[in-house]
Formats: structure tokens, sequence, C-alpha cells
């Protein structure tokens, strides 16, 4: 462990005991994790939007987002098997443990949102990273003007989080909009992509902040909207994902020009990421 500031960072993998599983949607299971020393855990404090690295033992290591809220929250991951070593953790059980260095990265910018409307959009597993920060809100509900989740996945079974969006929803004035991208039998709310959201939203732009988070085309679709409805780059915030190995600045595997995901992000404006010169 060695300390940045105030801040207790686990710099070589702390050994952690899942404690659940939850199968969320198809191939993204969520993972509830207790650190096996209790002083790590005490000491582990993060920041919503930060990432830990996740050793999965004898398969290796691999970048996630913490969703969890720090105040509120059990520890947990949730994570989509996409290859060798996504998929050897989804096949961990309870009591079998797992490896956390971290947290890593900057974290989203909450002192600077205090007082603003905030707007979340997120498609598909986008919704994964920015959870932690709608807990947040929603939970000083009070601090925040309003506060708009737009979401959408391809399918309706492809919707993350949708028992917890229900409960979101009991948030006075939490304002949800869902569609997926084709009608399909069962779904009776809107239908085609995310960014078309946008102005049927009526989003608000002044004082306004906005969280966004999903593929390529989906967020390049999106800021074309926001930008339409007015929302200047520097009110506009996402996550950038790349290939990480050291997650601490040593390695340059994450560099984007002068910019290192792993320390400088991974949340970026996106006045500093039109800077970056490289596609999301
Ligand atoms: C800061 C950060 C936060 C992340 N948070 C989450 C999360 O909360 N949940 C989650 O499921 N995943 C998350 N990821 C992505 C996750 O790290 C990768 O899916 C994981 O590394 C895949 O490892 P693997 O060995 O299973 O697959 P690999 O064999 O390494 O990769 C399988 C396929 O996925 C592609 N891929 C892997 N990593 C990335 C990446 N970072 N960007 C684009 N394509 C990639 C590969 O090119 C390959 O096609 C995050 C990544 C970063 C950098």
């Amino acid at each position: 462990m060695s300390e940045t500031g105030s801040k207790a960072i686990v710099t070589v993998p702390a050994v952690a005991v899942i404690d659940e599983v939850r199968d969320e949607i198809e191939d993204v299971k969520t993972f509830y994790f207790s650190f096996e020393d209790p002083a790590v855990g005490a000491s582990f404090r993060v920041r919503s939007g930060q990432f830990i690295m996740c050793t999965v033992f004898g398969a290796g290591e691999f970048a996630v987002s913490l969703p969890f809220s720090p105040e509120s929250d059990r520890p947990h991951l949730s994570v989509r098997q996409v290859g060798k070593v996504t998929r050897a953790l989804h096949d961990l059980r309870p009591g079998d443990k797992i490896g956390v260095r971290g947290p890593f990265g900057n974290g989203f910018p909450f002192e600077e949102i205090k007082g603003k409307n905030v707007i979340y959009v997120a498609g598909g597993i986008g919704l994964i990273p920015l959870r932690s920060s709608i807990v947040h809100v929603l939970q000083h509900r009070k601090d925040f003007g309003r506060i708009l989740l737009i979401y959408g996945s391809k399918t309706a079974k492809e919707l993350m989080y949708r028992y917890m969006i229900d409960e979101w929803k009991k948030t006075e004035g939490f304002e949800t909009y869902f569609t997926i991208d084709n009608p399909e039998p069962g779904w009776d709310d809107r239908v085609g992509f995310v960014h078309t959201l946008i102005a049927p939203a009526s989003v608000p732009v002044k004082d306004t902040v906005a969280f966004v988070c999903g593929p390529p085309l989906m967020f390049n679709a999106v800021i074309g909207e926001l930008g339409k409805a007015g929302l200047k780059d520097e009110a506009i915030v996402s996550t950038l994902e790349r290939h990480m190995k050291c997650g601490i600045g040593k390695c340059q595997h994450c560099a984007i020009g002068r910019t290192l995901v792993c320390t400088d992000g991974p949340v970026y404006t996106y006045r500093q990421i039109k800077t970056l010169g490289e596609q999301i």
C-alpha cells in the first residue's frame, strides 16, 4: 500500500474474496467482493469514475470501473466477458479469490457539478462506469437541479441494472428516457438510437453537465445532439477506455498523444478529448 496525499492506493494486488455473483445481462455479471485483510478494506477509498486493475489468478489482469457508490454500496465490479481474463473471472464462484490494485485514475468532478443539472447518457454497458455517479447524485438530490438518465441498448434484455433503475425512479424529479434499437414484443417504450432522445428530453443547457458513456458510434452521435442543443464541449464528460497494463503511468500502454489514460484520465471533458487528436 502507498499513500498519495490522503489517498491509500493498493499498488500490489491485494487479495479479495468474491462474496456474491449476480447475472446481469447476457455475458455480464456483477461480482461483489470484500478484502481478505479488513485493514486493506478499511483504507480502500474510491472516487466515482476511478478504476482498478483486477487480477484473475492464473489468467491475468484487466482494468475495470468501480460502479459502486463509496457512500452506500458493497464493493463490486460489473464485467462483460470478452476475452481470456474476463472469461476466467466469469468462471469464478463465491468464495473464490481475485486480486485488486488501485483505485487509479482521476474520477468524476463532483465538487464542480454541485448545484447543476446533470444529464447521464449511456449506451449498453456504458451505464456501468456511470452507475456510482448516478447513485451519488440521487442520494444528494437537493444539491442538483434536473437529473436525467437517457439510456439505450440494442435490445431490451441488454439494458443494464433495470432492477436498480426501478429503485432510482422513486427519487423525486429523476427523469428517465429509454430506448432500444428496434421494436420487439413486450417493449412499449421508445425505439431508435439513444441520441434521438436528446431532443425530446428537452435537455437543460445552462448550468448543466452531461456524462456520456457508450460505444464510439453512439458517443459521437450523442455529442453531436448535445452540441446542437447548446451544450459546450467542456460541459460534456466521458471516460476513455484503452488497454492498460500498469495503471500507474509507467508503461505508457494507454498513452494517447501526451495523455496517459490511467493517470490523467479515464475521465475527460469532450474539450480535452478533442485535443487528443484520436477518434474515441
Ligand atoms: C478504465 C477502464 C475501465 C473499464 N471498465 C470496465 C467495466 O466496468 N466492465 C467491463 O466489462 N469492462 C471494462 N473495461 C474493459 C476491460 O478492461 C476489457 O474488456 C478487458 O481488459 C478484456 O480483457 P480480456 O483478457 O478478457 O480480453 P482481451 O483478450 O484482452 O480482449 C478481448 C477483446 O476485447 C478488446 N478489448 C479489450 N480491452 C479493451 C479496451 N480497453 N478497449 C477496447 N477494446 C478492448 C480486445 O481488443 C479484444 O478484441 C474497462 C477498461 C478500462 C481501460
